[in-house]
């Protein structure tokens, strides 16, 4: 996890713009269950836990998230799922965003780009099957909003 840099800073209230992500997260549970948000947000809530601790925050205030569309996550599911696992941690009260990024795809042959609402393996431009994603698995965090300790 990679800090890059304070956005913002207001009084003790600091924003942050982190770059880096934890990935891969091993369950196979469907998008859209509940199990399958729950494991994403305790994934989540270990890595800023971690990250409080470390900088000593006082408390974590606002979560932003970038997530790509092939992670199937509901971005309502999600949020009661973070809303029940923060309940009674040091986490309590902080409140979580959702930025959903749709995914985007390039074809190697004729360098076009476009974006898709499903998997696409075939060029729309040129028919060419050198397609790859280059958006659309994101699990990252955007920003964070934090209250330092004095
Ligand atoms: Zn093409």
């Amino acid at each position: 996890m990679i800090l890059s840099g304070l956005v913002e800073g207001r009084g003790k209230l600091r924003l942050y713009l982190y770059s880096c992500a934890w990935i891969d997260q091993k369950d196979p549970a469907v998008g859209g269950t509940l199990m399958h948000e729950m494991s994403l947000v305790e994934a989540i809530l270990e890595s800023l836990e971690e990250m409080q601790k470390k900088n000593n925050w006082k408390r974590i205030t606002r979560v932003t998230l970038n997530i790509g569309k092939m992670r199937q996550v509901i971005p309502e599911v999600m949020e009661f799922a973070y809303k029940t696992a923060i309940s009674g941690t040091t986490l309590d009260g902080s409140e979580l965003e959702i930025r959903s990024l749709d995914m985007r795809f390039v074809c190697s042959s004729c360098s076009m780009e476009w974006g898709e609402d499903e998997m696409s393996f075939v060029c729309p431009f040129c028919s060419s099957t050198e397609v790859s994603m280059i958006q659309g698995m994101e699990l990252e965090i955007n920003t964070l909003e934090v209250e330092e300790n004095d």
